[in-house]
This record gives structure tokens, sequence and C-alpha cells, in this order.
């Protein structure tokens, strides 16, 4: 079955934020709440939606940030722009409080621009977010929901959970380094789905995990989403071994080992893309 997800425009705007709060969900992950007026208007209507966010220059704490023009985002003439792709996990519109915005930062060391901003991030920090630019909602009609994903990719699936309806079966399996993170979800989001934590320091096999679930439902959506290279097998499985449709299957590179800002938009399997 081909599901339709019509995607939902927003306007392209960027917004100069600041941190108001920071905390470690898990021991690998901070949780950096942003505020500010600008976030008047933010809209994520999706599960999988996410952002820009622009980072300061780590040589010199310098924030540079793009400005909106007619075909999209131009570079100011002098400055580094360093963005991500993140989750917007959380938005709390203003009421009695400011506008909040939640964004989960797996810390993965230094190497990376983002990972190394949040592992330091403190209230009063700027930063600048673009986007979400459109949303695409939970496929009408389904029945049943997989789930696999990794740290990266825990924000965007516990969207998933809280938004499909009581009436969907779901099923996480979520591939992480330990039990450390399987504190990651709160209760009332673990309590929607059959979630099984994948520990790699155990070894354990993501895709016989996939494999033991048996077929998959016409009417189950499947969400692949974490380092792309893992995904592939899992991908080839769903669409080559059980046969079911592209649109059946949103499989998205969150990040890839050893790339740096990997472009989400490449097929992870180049050799078979959709
Ligand atoms: C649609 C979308 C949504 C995303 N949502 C989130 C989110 O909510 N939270 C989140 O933490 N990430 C999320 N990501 C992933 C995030 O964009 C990447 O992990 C990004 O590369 C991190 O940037 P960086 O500056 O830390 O590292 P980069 O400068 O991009 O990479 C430096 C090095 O670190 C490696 N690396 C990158 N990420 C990881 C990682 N997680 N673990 C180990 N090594 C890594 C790279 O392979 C590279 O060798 C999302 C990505 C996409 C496409």
């Amino acid at each position: 079955m081909e599901f339709i997800r019509e995607k939902v425009r927003h306007p392209l705007v960027v917004r100069r934020v600041h941190v108001s709060v920071v905390r470690h969900v898990v021991p690998s992950i901070r949780r950096v709440t942003l505020t500010g007026d600008e976030l008047d208007g933010f809209t994520s209507a999706g599960p999988g939606d996410h952002l820009k966010v622009f980072l300061p220059d780590p040589g010199t704490g310098t924030l540079t940030v793009p400005e909106v023009v007619p075909d999209g985002l131009r570079r100011p003439d002098r400055g580094v722009v360093i963005s991500r792709d993140y989750t917007p996990r959380d938005f709390r519109p203003s009421g009695a409080r400011p506008a909040e915005l939640d964004i989960d930062f797996v810390l993965h060391g230094d190497a990376g621009p983002a990972s190394a901003w949040a592992s330091r991030a403190k209230p009063g920090d700027e930063l600048a977010i673009a986007g979400p630019r459109g949303s695409r909602p939970v496929p009408a009609g389904i029945d049943g929901l997989v789930i696999v994903a990794d740290e990266t990719a825990l924000p965007a699936a516990s969207r998933w959970l809280r938004a499909v309806g009581d009436d969907v079966a779901t099923t996480a399996l979520f591939d992480v380094a330990d039990e450390t993170v399987d504190d990651y979800l709160d209760r009332a989001t673990a309590r929607r789905a059959s979630i099984e934590w994948l520990h790699r320091e155990d070894g354990d096999d993501v895709v016989g995990a996939l494999r033991s679930l048996g077929p998959i439902g016409e009417r189950t959506f499947v969400v692949l989403a974490g380092e792309a290279t893992g995904l592939v097998p899992l991908r080839r499985y769903l669409r080559h071994e059980l046969g079911l449709p592209a649109g059946q299957v949103a499989a998205s590179g969150y990040w890839k080992r050893g790339v740096v800002n990997l472009d989400h938009h490449a097929p992870i399997d180049p050799t078979d893309p959709d």
C-alpha cells in the first residue's frame, strides 16, 4: 500500500535564539532548551521534521547567520556559516512563559562542532535556527508503525510515538550504545509502543531484531533513521526480501561514520536508490 503524506510548507525564517536551560536526559544526550522572541510563529507539525541549527565558529566563537533571500538562504560575505540538522523535539509556544524549543544533542566528542558546542552549552549562549521548511504528517490510514532508530533519531522517534493514534500498533527497535540510553523516553511515551532496546556494546543484532518481527502488514508504516551505513541492510530486507513498496518505508540517514555534515537527501544506498 502506498501512503500519501502531503508535505505542508512553512515560510523559511531564520531565528536568533538563546539557551535557557541545559540538562542531560541520559549521559550521552544533552537537552538544550532555546528561547527568545523570534520563536514566535515557530511551527513544527510533522514527527520527522528537522531544522538547521547555526553554530558559532569553534575557533573564534562568532556566530555567522545566513539571510533569507527569495530562493533560500544566502551566506554573508564575511564569516563562516556552520550548520547541522536537528529535530525540534518539543516546542512550547509562549503563554504564561516565553516560548521554548527543546533540541536533544547526542554527545559524540569534540570532532563535530555541534556535539562540541552542546557539551559546553550554558544559559545565555546564542544560536540560530532555520526551518523546518516543511512537515510531513503521520500517513493517513495506517494501523501499524515500526520504528528503527539510533540515538540521533530518538527525538524523532519520541515525536512519532506521541503523534500516532492509540489504534496504531507501534513497535520500536532502538539501536543504542548501552543500557544507559534506555531511560531516554518518559514513561507516558514509552507506554505507547512495544520497545526493544538493542545495545551495540553487547553486539545486539538490529537486522535480526527486525527480521524477528516477521511479515509486515500493508498498512504498517516503517521509519528507519540513524547512521546511514547501518540502515542499508535494514532497508534492503524491507524493500527486497519483504517486497514493501518505497512509499511504505521512510529511510533517512541522519549521520554517516567518517562523514562531516552528511547530506541526508542523498540516497542511503546509492547502488539502489528509490
Ligand atoms: C533529519 C535529521 C534530524 C536529526 N536530528 C538529530 C537530533 O535530534 N539529535 C542529534 O543528536 N542528531 C540529529 N541528527 C544528526 C546530526 O545532524 C549529525 O549527527 C551531525 O553530523 C552532528 O554534527 P556534528 O557537528 O556533531 O558532527 P559532524 O561535524 O557532522 O561530524 C564530525 C564527525 O563525527 C561523526 N558523527 C556525527 N554524528 C555522530 C554521532 N551521532 N555519533 C558518532 N559520530 C558522529 C561524523 O561521522 C564525523 O566523522 C539529525 C540529522 C538529520 C539529517
